[in-house]
């Protein structure tokens, strides 16, 4: 069964079950009412007969009940219609009894109990039936009038003939009001049930449109089950893969420390073999011999700055690092940094400016040695990125609470797809890749680190082929 046609039946069921509620109710009321008034002309027993139409009612009332408890559930349209038909009847033959056997026929109360099928019909069969019960309570009103005034006698007694009587004609126009106000009843009942039917159909849609909705939601909330338990065990296996690699990354750092360390010693001893051999300690050499073996020692330098990168990385990372803060003039660490690298920057044919503040800056708390390493990487980066003939500026000023420290070159620029990696460890930009060949990477990964750790900050701007700027502030209360 369809969901419409359940709550069509479903509201069938339950107007049935209150209509035969409610006749234990008004029956006895028009019963009691019409042995009140009971009309001796009418019939020898009016008492017992109404007695005994009253104790029909109330069995075919019990019939009606034990059908509905017993049967209704599985009863069809059909059967429905005949038991709610069977109601009405029993109730216009039990009112119709009421009215014909109490008093005054149709001037008394007894018409006025018709109301009572019309209502009932009005709910069980809505416009349509109101109407024609209207029309059978009318034609009972007009059937007890001739009654009444023995009409019928024509038919069945020789030499009766019709007379109007001025009592017919009253009793009859009495009728026809009845009549009319019974089928105004019936249509306004019918026009109204019309009205709450549609209201009905109305709140169902909603309710069948909430209800589908609230599957929806149910079907949203089991999909939204299944994919959090799905996250829950993504998580587990990714927190399982991030603890593996957590090791894996502890054990290369372990690797990449031993390796370092014991380069060192190696590297040491070839760099001071060269040096002697350079400087000429055990016998001389011919010029060609020197060059060579100065590019052997540069090559040396390099490697032992790597191998202090690796380490100072690892440091850095396993925070073995000891940071020692003491107050100092930072203008002195950049211009010792600057007159350091000189030699270099003209070697490469590359001006350093310094433009120092107007005015002494107050002394600033810092790690020197750490923070020697930081100036020493963004000025070498600088010259190092820089075409020959190009102009490396440095500058020192105090912008509000904070130190602001920068360098600008007009050298390769750093690529805009590059740019948020540059301070990734090992990160090395393509352009800087082609121009110098070697470099770690590491440089600026540890230069942030240290300026973190100052509670500073570091930044570039940078432009292809134009120039870079990389800037650094500290605080000075840090
Ligand atoms: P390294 O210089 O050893 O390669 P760094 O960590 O110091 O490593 O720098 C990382 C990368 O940032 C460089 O390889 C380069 O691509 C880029 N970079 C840093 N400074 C500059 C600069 N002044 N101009 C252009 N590129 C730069």
């Amino acid at each position: 069964m369809s969901i419409e046609n359940e709550h069509h039946f479903s509201s069938r069921l339950q107007s049935t079950q209150w209509i035969i509620a409610a006749r234990w109710y008004y029956g006895p009321l028009a019963y009691v009412l019409g042995i009140m008034m009971p009309d001796e002309s009418a019939t020898s027993h009016p008492v017992f007969v109404l007695t005994f139409a009253f104790l029909l009612l109330l069995a075919s009332n019990a019939f009606f009940f034990y059908t509905l408890r017993t049967k209704g559930e599985e009863m069809g349209e059909h059967q429905f219609d005949i038991l709610n038909r069977s109601q009405i009847a029993v109730d216009l033959v039990f009112f119709f009894l009421t009215m014909i056997l109490t008093t005054g026929g149709v001037g008394n109360l007894g018409h006025s109990f018709f109301f009572i099928p019309i209502v009932v019909s009005v709910i069980l069969f809505g416009f349509r039936g109101s109407i024609t019960v209207a029309v059978a309570s009318g034609a009972l009103v007009f059937l007890s009038v001739f009654l009444h005034v023995e009409v019928f006698n024509i038919f069945f007694i020789e030499d009766q003939y019709f007379e109007w009587s001025h009592e017919l004609l009253q009793s009859l126009i009495h009728a026809s009001i009845i009549f009319l106000l019974y089928l105004l009843i019936g249509y306004f009942g019918g026009y109204i049930s019309r009205l709450l039917s549609m209201r009905d159909q109305l709140l169902f849609d909603q309710m069948r449109k909430d209800a589908l909705q609230v599957r929806r939601l149910e079907e949203l909330t089991r999909e939204f089950d299944q994919s959090a338990k799905l996250l829950v065990r993504r998580d587990l296996q990714l927190s399982a893969a991030n603890e593996k690699l957590t090791q894996l990354d502890k054990m290369k750092s372990e690797i990449i420390s031993i390796v370092a360390h014991q380069l060192r010693t190696p590297l040491s001893a070839i760099k001071w073999t060269l040096k002697i051999l350079i400087d000429g300690d055990v016998g001389p050499v011919t010029p060609e011999q020197k060059d060579l073996l100065s590019k052997g020692f540069e090559s040396n330098e390099r490697m032992i700055g790597l191998v202090n990168d690796v380490l100072a990385v690892d440091k850095l990372e396993s925070g073995k690092l000891k940071y020692e803060f003491i107050p100092v003039q930072f203008e002195d660490l950049v211009q010792d940094m600057i007159r350091s690298l000189l030699p270099i920057a003209t070697q490469q044919n590359i001006r350093v400016e310094f433009s120092s503040p107007e005015q002494l800056l107050p002394r600033i708390k810092v790690d020197p040695d750490k923070m020697h390493d930081v100036l020493q990487n963004l000025i070498d980066n600088a010259i190092k990125y820089t075409r020959s003939g190009g102009v490396v500026s440095v500058g020192v000023a105090m912008d509000r609470s904070l130190l602001h420290f920068w360098v600008t070159d007009n050298g390769i620029g750093i690529p805009d797809s590059e740019k948020n990696k540059i301070f990734s460890r090992f990160f090395r930009a393509n352009n800087a890749v082609h121009t110098k060949t070697e470099g770690s990477g590491l440089g600026l990964f540890i230069a942030q680190s240290v300026v973190k750790r100052h509670g500073g900050e570091i930044w570039f701007e940078s432009v292809v082929d134009v120039g870079t700027t990389f800037h650094v502030t500290l605080p000075f209360s840090g």
